[in-house]
């Protein structure tokens, strides 16, 4: 198998043979994003020196017999997270000339395993968007059909993988953004439980649902990158103290037993007929590998969507006060006095999806409000939760489409927030739940576009999760298509 198609276990063995070195593994990949990237646009910054510096450093740790399973295996990092020294700009004007000046706790962890950057990935501004259309540094385009858009807000990650211009990635889900790109791509991404990554370093969209996690080619290596990525932070109070897991320890285990619940509110009107086929198939796979399917209801899913456009934006106006022209990033040039400049550096520096969001999360916060959307929103929250409580009486994971369609085109939706909201109609309950979801290929549409399957488990139930998809992946090979480039 060739490098860029590689497992990063063979990536790592290959390494730990000294059949490659990191410096060309990395050098590789820097090479495909030279090709492709202009048509691709998935990286917001490539910085050849800095990414070669690090993997010398790899191949310094492998000499010295001082490598980690993954030590040497390049890794591309969305541009949400701070990195020392590298321009960090989360999609958005604002934040056009930020170089962070330290590395947020997922970015260490990365370091510490000795993993090379290859760069930071596009996004939509502030990881609000389904379609990356919101970025300030431009649209980023599917890989399987670049007049479609990749998903968002991770879609330049997502499109970095279907291309292979990285074999792994992070990514971040508020409301899908790993889930939804994903099944847009043909790659497999996990959501952890909240609290399991450190948010520290991560720049703040909602943080009761922000959460961060793996994007990759196979379940196995989201496995390993999880792996990577999950511990205690101190510097995030939601930060879980919990003892290291090994994520890759049930992926052999076979499925007998195993009981998967099939929402029947997932599979009602609006969902494609392509994308509930390939589901549909992917249960009686599952079947035959010795899993029993069970019906469930999460009756209170469909508010998921007005539920989350009250809190996310409510938290989002708050989080996003910081960005002032004083302390980070962009300030208008011209202003007559200080209220005149913070208007004006936050009418120039956000986009207009951002503007909105704060509109309408100042006012659902404000007073006279507040108990009407809310607090309201927050009961429906608990409902959601205690669904997804009940279900889990019955079944040991829920399954279902990752997104009611495919890849949409450029454009398409983009005059339309409802209907561009509507995309995270599958997605969005896990966040507010805070349970982990997982999106993973399970076949291809009539024009050739990948459908994702999701996964969505119990609290702490990762290793499951994994597990589920290996094992489907072992006997599928959805997950290996490549678009072709
Ligand atoms: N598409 C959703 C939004 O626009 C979710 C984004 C995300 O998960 N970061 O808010």
């Amino acid at each position: 198998m060739s490098l860029t198609d590689a497992s990063l276990a063979a990536l790592a063995a290959q390494l730990s043979a000294k059949s490659v070195s990191s410096r060309e593994l990395t050098q590789h990949f820097l090479d495909r994003i030279g090709t492709l990237n202009s048509a691709i646009n998935a990286f917001v910054t490539v910085d050849a020196e800095k990414s070669l510096a690090e993997a010398a450093a790899a191949d310094a740790l492998i000499a010295a017999g001082r490598a980690v399973p993954l030590t040497g295996v390049p890794v591309a990092h969305k541009d949400i997270f701070c990195a020392e020294g590298w321009l960090t700009t989360c999609g958005s004007k604002m934040l056009a000339n930020f170089v962070a000046p330290y590395d947020a706790h997922v970015i260490q962890r990365f370091k510490a395993a000795g993993m090379p950057s290859l760069g930071k990935t596009n996004m939509d501004e502030f990881a609000m968007g389904s379609s990356n259309e919101t970025s300030y540094f431009g649209p980023v385009k599917n890989p399987w059909d670049p007049a479609r858009v990749p998903g968002g807000s991770s879609g330049g990650a997502a499109a970095a993988i279907a291309a292979r211009m990285a074999p792994a990635a992070t990514g971040t889900d508020t409301g899908g953004s790993i889930r939804q790109p994903a099944a847009f791509t043909g790659i497999t991404g996990l959501k952890p439980t909240y609290g399991l990554v450190s948010r520290y370093g991560m720049i703040a969209f909602a943080s009761s649902l922000d959460q961060a996690g793996p994007m990759a080619k196979s379940a196995e290596d989201c496995a390993l990158l999880l792996n990577v990525m999950t511990g205690f932070d101190p510097n995030d109070s939601t930060s879980l103290e919990r003892s290291k897991e090994d994520y890759t320890r049930d992926l052999d285990k076979p499925l007998a037993g195993l009981r998967v619940g099939l929402p029947r509110e997932f599979f009602a009107d609006g969902l494609n007929s392509d994308v509930a086929r390939a589901v549909e198939a992917a249960v009686s796979d599952l079947r035959k590998l010795g899993a029993a399917a069970v019906e469930v209801s999460l009756a209170n899913a469909g508010l998921a969507i007005p539920v989350y456009y009250v809190l996310a934006p409510a938290e989002a106006s708050s989080n996003l006060s910081r960005f002032d022209g004083v302390r980070y990033g962009y300030r208008a040039p011209e202003y007559t006095d200080l209220n005149d400049m913070y208007a004006k550096t936050r009418a120039q520096g956000f986009g207009a999806e951002v503007k909105r969001r704060i509109l309408i999360g100042a006012y659902v916060l404000s007073h006279g409000y507040y108990d009407a959307y809310y607090l309201q929103a927050q009961k429906i929250r608990r409902l959601i939760a205690d669904d997804f409580a009940q279900a889990f009486k019955v079944c040991d994971l829920i399954l279902g489409p990752t997104t009611p369609g495919t890849a949409f085109r450029l454009g398409e939706k983009s005059g339309d927030p409802v209907k561009m909201y509507l995309n995270d109609l599958y997605t969005i309950p896990a966040n507010l739940a805070g349970l982990p979801g997982m999106s993973l290929p399970c076949g291809f549409d009539s024009h050739n576009l990948p459908i994702g399957l999701q996964l969505v488990g119990n609290y702490f139930s990762e290793a499951t999760m994994l597990r589920v998809a290996h094992q489907y992946q072992r006997a599928t090979d959805w997950h290996t298509r490549m678009p072709t480039l």
